[in-house]
């Protein structure tokens, strides 16, 4: 038991880390646009993403953490946890300010068919399988008619404190989709063998897609880790699009759909609301 929660220590911190330095440059909100100009600069420009011919712009949102705060949560853990009051007016703020939540499908078309996107549309996924997902995020995400996508990986699922199957079936009857995030959340770069590059990405898809019916076709990299052997097997198990985390702005394309990078989700409505006007 000791071994699993030093290993999901492991996770938690590793996945924050890419996240962290994201929400290091900001230190202070008010010099967040003048330290950070492109990021805001770069949000904005997709509330003019709406045509057919146009470039594809599409924020996406990562979260991983939403729960309430607990008086025992480090600093590292404030850095990327969404309370459940937090996560409703972040998606209260989407809708008044006009954006349309999307999911990885809708994307899929319109790269593949140029079928339009809603005006201001935007992404929300979680990772990790966190099991508070389920009891915080998910009543928000049905409240405001919103889809997300769970990335999770495997070897968490039923395990204590994560999503079960059948949590992840009822999401997906509710409109949610599920995503892949490896079976047991490795460092990408460090893994080399085809045997593991096998079963890390292209047996996952199939164990998920059989065991939930219903088809997966987005895989989040853990720790935001990829290289050209990752991208080339994420590509043949038959992935539509990879995603990382650092976040480099919302340009989606045939060029950056097996790198595209998340936005870690802000963990003020303040900031929220700048980067989302
Ligand atoms: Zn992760």
């Amino acid at each position: 038991m000791h071994r699993f929660w030093s290993a999901l220590a492991g996770i938690v911190l590793g996945c924050a880390m890419g996240a962290a330095a994201i929400l290091l440059w900001p230190s202070s909100s008010s010099v967040f646009s003048k330290t950070v100009p492109h990021v805001e600069a770069a949000v904005v420009r997709s509330v003019a993403a709406a045509s057919s011919t146009g470039p594809i712009q599409v924020p996406i949102l990562v979260y991983h953490v939403v729960r309430p705060s607990y008086p025992s949560d480090t600093a590292e853990i404030k850095k990327y946890a969404v309370t459940p009051e937090l996560f409703d007016a972040e998606l209260a703020h989407l809708r008044d300010a006009g954006y349309h939540v999307i999911g990885f499908q809708n994307l899929a078309a319109r790269l593949a068919s140029s079928t339009p996107l809603p005006t201001k549309p935007v992404i929300l996924s979680f990772d990790d399988a966190w099991g508070d997902q389920y009891r915080y995020a998910f009543p928000v995400l049905e409240k405001y008619h919103d889809t997300a996508t769970f990335f999770v990986f495997t070897n968490a699922l039923g395990s204590r404190g994560f999503l079960t199957w059948a949590q992840l079936k009822t999401m997906l009857a509710a409109g949610m989709t599920v995503g892949d995030h490896s079976k047991s959340h490795p460092y990408f770069t460090h893994l080399t063998a085809t045997s593991s590059l096998m079963s890390e990405i292209v047996d996952t898809k199939r164990v998920l897609e059989a065991k939930l019916n219903a088809p997966v076709i987005a895989f989040a990299y853990p720790f935001g880790q990829y290289n050209a052997r990752v991208l080339e097997y994420v590509k043949k198990a038959g992935f539509v699009f990879g995603r990382g985390d650092a976040w480099r702005g919302p340009d989606v394309s045939p060029a950056t759909q097996y790198t595209l990078s998340a936005l870690n989700a802000p963990t003020s409505l303040g900031e929220f609301n700048r980067l989302f006007p």
